[in-house]
């Protein structure tokens, strides 16, 4: 690591702003977990073929609630079978050693983060969790957990009866959506943790943004955010993106191009070995 950004980092560790990450797609491919914008999203109806975003909408889960739940337990057998990677790994390490003062904003719904250590209430999964659906009609606002009975799916593969029983609300009975925004949805505090977000980021020292191109609403505001309160971001990722510009024209800003796993664990290891400013 380049002596500078060493000394960058350090003398961070000392401050009290928080250390703030912002992850996206590319930490979920090191652990073989596909976009879905992509090829491996789209889906076909009958004799149609339909674009990820058109599936992950409110609007088709309107029209065809069943097959967009297909199309998500699919989705989720693959995040099920996939597992946390050496740099999720390492942001609950990181997490432990700054406490209060980390905070963790994903775009994945895969779950990951949790499944390796991270915790509830310093992670804000800000496009919702594939593991969890929600009432359609919003009876409660509260988010259960996918039944464990309820298997993830074959490309294909239908529900049966009983399935379809599984995925009705367990309070007034009509049918539950995925806990994920959708492309015509917007951002929300209850179930997205929009301003918790944007508060982080007011109050963020350093940036970490890891592997994502930058491309929805959120992550931007974010990034911008610790931008113009003078943080320093640094952009990781296995190609330049649009937030490599914001990375580097941030104050002591970096772009490394390396994969998320291992440009984390060089970070980690100098937190690792200087004290905590108090
Ligand atoms: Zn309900």
């Amino acid at each position: 690591m380049a002596p500078d950004m060493e000394n960058s980092l350090r003398k961070f560790m000392k401050e009290s702003k928080l250390l703030s990450v912002l992850t996206g797609a590319g930490i979920s491919a090191e652990s073989g977990i596909p976009t879905f914008r992509g090829p491996e999203g789209f889906w076909t109806i009958g004799s149609k073929k339909y674009h990820p975003q058109e599936m992950a909408t409110y609007r088709m889960f309107l029209e065809k609630p069943v097959e967009v739940w297909k199309w998500y337990l699919y989705r989720m057998k693959i995040c099920r079978n996939a597992g946390p990677n050496p740099g999720h790994l390492t942001l609950v390490q990181m997490e432990k050693l700054f406490k209060n003062r980390f905070k963790l904003i994903t775009q994945n719904v895969d779950g990951l983060h949790l499944r390796a250590g991270n915790t509830m209430e310093n992670t804000y999964q800000i496009h919702g969790n594939i593991f969890y659906m929600r009432c359609i009609d919003e009876c409660r606002s509260e988010i259960y957990p996918l039944p464990d009975n309820l298997p993830g799916k074959e490309k294909g593969e239908d529900l049966t009866e009983k399935e379809k029983e599984l995925i009705k609300c367990p309070v007034c009975g009509k049918i539950t959506r995925p806990h994920v925004l959708w492309f015509d949805e917007s951002y929300n505090e209850k179930y997205y943790r929009f301003n918790s977000s944007l508060k982080a980021a007011e109050n963020t020292g350093l940036l970490l943004i890891v592997g994502t191109s930058g491309t929805t609403n959120l992550p931007n505001q974010v990034a911008r955010t610790v931008q113009n309160n003078g943080g320093t971001i640094i952009d990781i990722n296995i190609e330049e993106n649009s937030f490599t510009d914001i990375a580097l024209s941030s104050d002591k800003g970096y772009f490394i191009n390396q994969p998320s796993s291992t440009a984390l664990q060089s970070i980690l290891k100098v937190f690792q070995n200087t004290d905590l400013g108090t």
